[in-house]
């Protein structure tokens, strides 16, 4: 069962004692490694991480009771025994999915922090907004969140077919269609205008599936599925190289798990096979 995580804001402080740690050094996550071989989000004191010179010690919220702390450690600081540098993807399935989200978040909140120093507008030092993660500019007024930038799936379904386009180096990967929304549209229009402009079919049936945090770096996925209204496949060739129709009963290779893209289209088999 997922553990319930309860965020804070700056400028609150911890409790003293035992914290779980995300310390970041040049994008990848730093973790430890068990005698078993598995890999655990470091849990310790502040003085535990003091070989990895942590910088820019961020709290983040509690966990189980016990305080969230992201850091940034440079890339010049040697990694002691037992620790590991890991790419947030290849944490996956590797620990406990509340931490996992976690570790997304925290890495978010580090590039946040590093990329709101100063005013977009004015160049000037930013200030924090006290109780979020927010910055104002004391010269200009200029306030700015961090970012959470929505993009869309849609897994395309005609009976037992599936429509799944096909980008230049993905291998032999297939995935559901995808595109950022556009200012001004709604996540159902963005659904009907990225796979028109993507494919060149219509579709109708919007229907919600569900969403995922990507922090690669900032973006939010809103998941749905359509139904099939009409066109034929066009491949716009800026962004796929090939789309096809495949029967639910040969799929080809798909995202790995993590991926709300692979969820989608799990959970259409699965309803595919339910209603069979
Ligand atoms: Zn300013």
């Amino acid at each position: 069962m997922a553990l319930i995580f309860q965020r804070t804001y700056p400028p609150a402080l911890p409790a003293e004692g035992l914290a779980f740690w995300f310390p970041f050094r040049k994008g990848e996550l730093l973790v430890q490694q068990t005698e078993r071989g598995s890999i655990d989000i470091m849990s310790g004191t502040e003085p535990d991480l003091a070989a990895l010179q942590p910088q820019t010690i961020t709290y983040l919220g509690i966990l189980n009771g016990k305080p969230c702390m992201a850091c940034e450690v440079s890339a010049e600081t040697p990694l002691p025994e037992n620790w590991k540098a890991l790419e947030l993807r290849a944490l996956y399935n590797e620990v406990d999915a509340s931490l996992y989200g976690i570790a997304g978040y925290a890495f978010q909140i580090l590039l946040w922090q590093q990329d709101s120093r100063y005013c977009p507008v004015c160049a000037h030092q930013t200030e924090i907004i006290p109780a979020s993660w927010g910055k104002q500019c004391p010269n200009c007024g200029y306030i700015s969140y961090p970012p959470a930038v929505p993009a869309v799936l849609a897994l395309v379904h005609d009976g037992e077919r599936v429509l799944l386009g096909h980008k230049p180096g993905w291998g032999p990967r297939y995935s559901i269609l995808a595109g950022f929304v556009e200012p001004g549209e709604s996540l159902e229009e963005c659904v009907e205008r990225e796979v028109m402009e993507e494919v060149g079919v219509q579709v109708t049936d919007i229907t919600y599936v569900g969403s995922q945090p990507w922090p690669f770096p900032h973006q939010l996925m809103v998941g749905y599925m359509a139904r099939y209204a009409g066109g034929e496949i066009r491949v716009d060739e800026q962004e796929l190289d090939e789309a096809h129709w495949f029967h639910v009963d040969e799929l080809p290779n798909l995202p790995p798990p993590l991926s709300l893209a692979r969820q989608i289209v799990e959970a259409w088999v699965k309803i595919h096979r339910g209603e069979k």
